[in-house]
């Protein structure tokens, strides 16, 4: 039995969100007749208390559309050193929107409204790049799944109204920090200016991000998508599979959470795990000792890990992996 654990990307669609999939009405998206992809742009709006949604294929385009919707060429957005769209998204900030980006030295992904304040460019001193946007994101990847508290966006909010900079949530991960919070979407709908949310990751639909936002900030947004090729003909189908995980898998999201603490407690009782980072929802980041006996270890038992370098491990946990799964994961840690 392979076990999987790279990544909650990996999962595949079920039978039954199969069938949601073929049973899907759809239209050309393009022309916005789309109903399915209507459909899940309009409860996700409504989720946030936004007034508008639109689909995206990937998560990183729409986070790419919405740092041009908050931007011009020549200016700067504000993020923490480990942010997705700094890290992951191929240069994107710069080659899509000619923006720069201050990196913040945060803890596990998460920054302060101090670290904001100090990181604003004085707005009347024209050498240096115009500050208009800070990215935030949640649960952080890099930062090992690690989710902020809805105070901290408040304070962070309170310093972007004053400066006047735009909001952005990259909340491809957002749904793991709702379930191990019991936080409100509509709070975060008065918090930020845009969201994008993931469909494909914790979710398990194969595609599929939204980004939400109010009226003004989102006019361009459809325009925006066009221009970085993401206009998509009968997409419901996808959308479909959207709509299936937000009814039956994003209320299973604790079980990941679950057997990602219960991992958490396995690797620190093992010698060679020299440290394991605090663990809030599915992803699990650790370092051992001696990286290469660890991993031939690993791969005997057919278990795919990430390796993130320097001797840190991480391992997530996602819908396609099973009870069962998890019973072996632990029996062959507790064996190691
Ligand atoms: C996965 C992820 C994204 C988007 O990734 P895509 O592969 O482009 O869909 C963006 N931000 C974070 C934090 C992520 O974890």
């Amino acid at each position: 039995m392979i076990i999987d654990l790279r990544s909650d990307t990996v999962t595949k669609p079920t039978a039954a969100m199969m069938q949601a999939i073929l049973n899907a009405e759809v239209g050309d998206d393009v022309y916005k007749e789309d109903p399915t992809v209507n459909l899940l742009e309009q409860r996700i709006a409504n989720m946030f208390g936004m007034e508008t949604a639109l689909y995206f294929p990937t998560g990183s385009m729409a986070n790419q559309a919405a740092i041009k919707l908050h931007t011009q060429p020549g200016e700067q957005l504000i993020c923490d050193k480990y942010a997705h769209v700094y890290n992951y998204e191929g240069g994107g900030v710069s080659f899509n929107s000619g923006v720069s980006s201050k990196l913040i030295d945060g803890d596990r992904g998460m920054i302060t409204a101090q670290q904001v304040e100090e990181n604003i460019n004085p707005p009347d001193f024209y050498h240096s790049p115009l500050t208009t946007l800070v990215c935030l994101e949640n649960t952080t990847n890099k930062g090992g799944g690690a989710c902020y508290s809805l105070d901290t966006f408040k304070e962070i909010k309170s310093i972007t109204d004053e400066h006047q900079l735009g909001l952005h949530l990259d909340g491809a991960r957002l749904w793991n920090a709702l379930v191990a919070t019991g936080q409100n979407p509509k709070e975060y709908g008065e918090i930020f200016d845009t969201i994008s949310v993931c469909l494909s990751k914790g979710l398990g639909a194969p595609m599929g991000t939204v980004l939400v936002g109010n009226n003004e900030i989102m006019k361009n947004a459809i325009r925006v998508r066009k221009v970085l090729g993401g206009g998509m003909r009968q997409v419901g189908f996808m959308a479909a599979a959207g709509l299936y995980a937000l009814d039956h898998h994003f209320p299973l999201l604790h079980e990941d959470h679950k057997r990602a603490q219960e991992l958490a407690v396995a690797l620190s009782q093992m010698a060679i795990v020299t440290h394991v980072e605090p663990v809030e929802t599915n992803i699990v980041i650790f370092n051992v000792s001696d990286v290469n006996s660890f991993i031939k270890y690993l791969n005997n038992h057919q278990i795919i890990y990430s390796d993130m370098g320097q001797g840190k491990l991480r391992l997530v946990t996602h819908y396609d992996y099973t009870a069962k799964m998890h019973e072996q994961m632990l029996a062959v840690l507790r064996k190691f």
